[in-house]
């Protein structure tokens, strides 16, 4: 019996053309490092996530011809998000360490960013966003949570963005609430398994920030990925960012990550424009009383300490949370709610912080009851 090999593999995938036309898979830089145990073959294949269902084609195709080897019983070939790297033609990640360049047409691209997830990073995003669109600005959101994105669901909108050129290359952003916005969510399937590495984080992104014809706007909110990991870092130094909100709950664990998380942007030179409390302490809707359930505070505290602008503490409310998870949140549906309020005061201070307080409209007057 012939050897099982990588060279073996390698000329069988080689007789594979590559989606785009354009020599085989091995040649467009598809495959990955085949591994070899035994009779089992395992190696990844990048895709192109707005071309999945390609991709996923193609998977089975690659998969059966590698089964067909002698000597194969088990073929693994597992899609990646990333282009290859001889897949030129369209925006790919910039050389690791290289800030790109702006976006043209979006002043301030802002990040919205948490040292762990189910903090209410995305409820933030979206009501920051909100805020900023009920100040006069014209608004974009960008979905990089790649790993859970949560736009499509806090926007209420479903179905694929429309390609906005004949190859289906560029796509026009969605559209809700008079703000723009595009997510990895639009374009994969929320079943469809994806396997996210670092750079392939970046690739998506890439893709997200300059192949949709985003309209003019005076800041983007990026929803980022929670966590402080390779993938963030890159993403913190590649995109051209004014400035970072960080979110964090009370709780000192989720403070520790927020640390993190600050400490992520000041390496790569990102300002941090400071950090939003939430879930930061529930006024009960019988008695009026508010009760400090994760030991409010926290946050401030530390923002002092850390010499960080606090931006507010958002309280936890059964309102915020049934709003956002129905796709009608609270600063568009209950614009003149105590929350939205909140939420349009942080507003305020994120623009004025990347922007030197030159609002369209003057900030609305906060009172509280
Ligand atoms: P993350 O993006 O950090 O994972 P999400 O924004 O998805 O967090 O929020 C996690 C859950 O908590 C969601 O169900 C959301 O509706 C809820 N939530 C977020 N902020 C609040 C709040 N201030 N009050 C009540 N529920 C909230």
């Amino acid at each position: 019996m012939v050897e099982l090999s990588k060279e073996r593999v390698l000329e069988e995938l080689k007789r594979i053309a590559a989606p785009d036309g354009r020599g085989n898979i091995v040649s467009a830089g598809l495959v990955s490092d085949i591994i070899i145990d035994g009779a089992a073959v395992t190696f990844a294949l990048s895709a192109d996530p707005s071309r999945i269902k390609t991709m996923e084609q193609l998977q089975g195709v690659v998969e059966k011809a590698v089964r067909g080897i002698p000597g194969v019983t088990r073929a693994t070939v597992a899609l990646t998000a990333e282009r290859g790297p001889s897949r030129g033609g369209s925006a790919s990640a910039a050389p690791a360490g290289a800030r790109q360049t702006g976006i043209p047409g979006i002043k301030h691209l802002v990040a919205v960013a948490s040292g762990k997830g189910g903090v209410g990073k995305s409820t933030t995003a979206i009501n920051l966003a909100l805020g900023l669109k009920a100040l006069g600005l014209k608004v974009a959101v960008l979905d990089a949570d790649v790993y859970g994105p949560s736009m499509p669901k806090l926007f209420g909108l479903t179905g694929r963005p429309l390609a906005s050129d004949k190859a289906g290359k560029r796509m026009k952003p969605m559209s809700r609430f008079g703000v723009e916005v595009s997510s990895i969510g639009f374009l994969v399937d929320e079943d469809t398994p994806m396997i996210w590495r670092g750079p392939m984080v970046m690739s998506a992104l890439t893709q997200l920030l300059r192949e949709v014809d985003w309209s003019d706007a005076d800041i983007m909110i990026i929803d980022m990925p929670p966590g402080t990991g390779d993938a963030q870092l890159t993403l913190a130094q590649q995109t051209p960012l004014s400035g970072a909100v960080i979110v964090s709950t009370p709780q000192d664990l989720a403070l520790i990550d927020a640390r993190k998380g600050l400490a992520m942007f000041r390496k790569v030179s990102v300002p941090v424009l400071g950090i939003v409390e939430n879930m930061s302490y529930f006024v009960c809707s019988k008695c009026g009383e508010r009760h400090d359930i994760f030991g409010h505070g926290g946050a401030k505290a530390e923002a002092e300490r850390l010499d960080v602008p606090f931006l507010g503490e958002v309280p936890l409310d059964i309102d915020v949370r049934i709003r956002s998870d129905s796709g009608e949140p609270i600063v568009a549906t209950a614009p003149e709610s105590r929350h939205a309020a909140i939420y349009k005061d942080i507003a305020r201070q994120v623009w004025a912080a990347v922007e030197g307080g030159n609002l369209a409209r003057p900030a609305p007057k906060i009172s509280f009851e």
